[in-house]
C-alpha cells in the first residue's frame, strides 16, 4: 500500500475572511526523492499573517499561490530519504515546504538546523523570519537609538514581542499596544515593557499622549488601520515610522484604508518606510547570533502558541491569527 500524504491546497481565491470552502483537503501519494533531492516528514509549521496576502491575486513581493496548489508555509522537516549530498535522513531542515505532511526538496532555500540548541518551533519563530523582522526592522528601518521611545502594535505577537524585548535591551522606553489585559499584563510582567496599551479598551489617543509625554522616536507598526493613525499623532522631532504589516486590512474586502494624520510626518520631519524582511537574507546569520545569544542570557523571553494536531488542523488555525487568539509564534506541531 503506497503511503499518503495530506495536503492542503488553495481550492478558491478567498474575499475577506478565508473560508472553510477556499481550501482543498487533499491525499496524495508520499513522492519519493528524484535525483539531487530529499525527500522528509513535517513536523512543525508556521503560520503567519502574511500568508492571507499570498491567497490574493495580485502583485506582490511574492507570487499568489495558485489554485490547486499546496499552500506555501515555512516549516520544520526531518529528512526520511536523501539523494541529495547536503542532507541526509535524521536531519532536520527548515523551509519553505508547504502544509502538507511530506515534502520533496532540491535543497534551495533549505536549511539544516540543529534542535538540540533550540525547538524546531523557535526556528520559525524568534530565530526565523519574525525574528529576523523584528532584529532588521528596528535597527536597520527603524535606526533605533539608546534612550528612545518606541511604541509597537501587534506587541504580544511573533513580531512584536521580539521587537518590544530588543528596544528594552538597547535602552529604551517601551510601550507595546495589543488586545485584552492578559496580553498587556504580560508585555509588562515577563516581558519587560515599561506599558501596555489595550486597543480594545478606552481611548488610544488619550492612552498614547499619557504614555509617551516626549512622543514617539520609532513606531513599529504590525497592524495599520486606526491604530497607525493613533500613533502618527504623537510622533517625535525625526521620529521613524516602520511599515512591517497591517494585519487589521488583511481580510478588508474594500480598499485599505490610509492614514489620514500623514502630514505629520512633514510636521515633525518624520519618515515612514516600508521593508520585506527577505531582503535581508545575506545577514539572517548575524541577527540568529546576536538574538540567540540575548535568549541564552535570559534578555529574551521566548512566546510560541503551539497547537497539536494534523495539517488538516491548518485552516482553523489560521484564523487564530485574525482573532488575536494567539499569544507568540503561532505553529502547528504535526507531533
Ligand atoms: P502575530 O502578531 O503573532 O499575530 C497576529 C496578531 O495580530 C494577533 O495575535 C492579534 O493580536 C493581532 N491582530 C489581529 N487582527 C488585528 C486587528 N484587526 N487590529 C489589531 N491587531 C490585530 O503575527 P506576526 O507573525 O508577528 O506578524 C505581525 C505583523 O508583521 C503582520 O502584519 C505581518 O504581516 C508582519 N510581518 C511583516 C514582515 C515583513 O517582512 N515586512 C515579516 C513578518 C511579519 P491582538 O490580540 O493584540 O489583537
Amino acid at each position: 500500500m503506497t503511503a499518503t500524504n495530506r495536503q492542503i491546497r488553495l481550492a478558491a481565491r478567498p474575499s475577506g475572511t478565508v473560508r472553510p470552502e477556499d481550501w482543498e483537503h487533499h491525499t496524495a501519494p508520499v513522492a519519493e526523492p528524484g535525483p539531487g533531492q530529499f525527500a522528509g516528514r513535517t513536523r512543525v509549521i508556521s503560520l503567519d499573517p502574511a500568508m492571507r496576502g499570498w491567497l490574493d491575486d495580485r502583485p506582490s513581493y511574492l507570487p499568489p499561490v495558485g489554485i490547486g496548489e499546496v499552500m506555501r508555509a515555512g516549516s520544520v522537516i526531518e529528512v526520511t530519504a536523501s539523494d541529495h549530498p547536503g542532507f541526509q535522513p535524521g536531519d532536520q531542515v527548515l523551509g519553505t515546504f508547504g502544509v502538507q505532511e511530506y515534502a520533496v526538496s532540491d535543497g534551495k532555500g533549505a536549511m539544516k538546523i540543529d534542535t538540540s540548541l533550540a525547538p524546531a518551533s523557535t526556528y520559525l519563530g524568534a530565530l526565523g523570519m519574525p525574528g529576523m523582522t523584528a532584529y532588521f526592522g528596528l535597527l536597520d528601518v527603524g535606526a533605533l537609538k539608546e534612550g528612545e521611545t518606541v511604541v509597537v502594535s501587534g506587541a504580544a505577537g511573533a513580531v512584536g514581542s521580539i521587537v518590544g524585548q530588543i528596544a528594552k535591551i538597547k535602552g529604551c522606553r517601551v510601550v507595546g499596544i495589543a488586545g485584552g489585559p492578559e496580553k498587556c499584563a504580560l508585555l509588562t510582567g515577563e516581558l519587560g515593557f515599561d506599558a501596555a496599551i489595550d486597543y480594545r479598551e478606552g481611548d488610544i489617543r488619550q492612552r498614547l499622549r499619557e504614555l509617551t509625554p516626549d512622543g514617539i522616536d520609532v513606531y513599529f507598526d504590525n497592524v495599520g488601520g486606526d491604530i497607525l493613525d493613533a500613533a502618527l499623532t504623537r510622533l517625535a522631532m525625526h521620529a521613524r515610522v516602520v511599515i512591517c504589516g497591517a494585519i487589521s486590512q488583511y481580510n478588508n474586502t474594500t480598499p485599505v484604508s490610509g492614514p489620514s494624520n500623514y502630514l505629520s510626518l512633514l510636521v515633525r520631519r518624520a519618515r515612514m518606510e516600508g521593508f520585506v524582511v527577505f531582503d535581508y537574507a545575506k545577514r539572517y546569520a548575524e541577527a540568529a547570533q546576536e538574538i540567540a545569544g540575548w535568549i541564552g542570557d535570559g534578555r529574551i523571553k521566548v512566546k510560541e502558541h503551539v497547537v497539536k494536531g494534523g495539517v488538516d488542523d491548518f485552516p482553523e488555525t489560521f484564523q487564530m491569527l485574525f482573532r488575536g487568539d494567539n499569544v507568540g509564534k503561532l505553529v502547528l506541531d504535526l507531533g
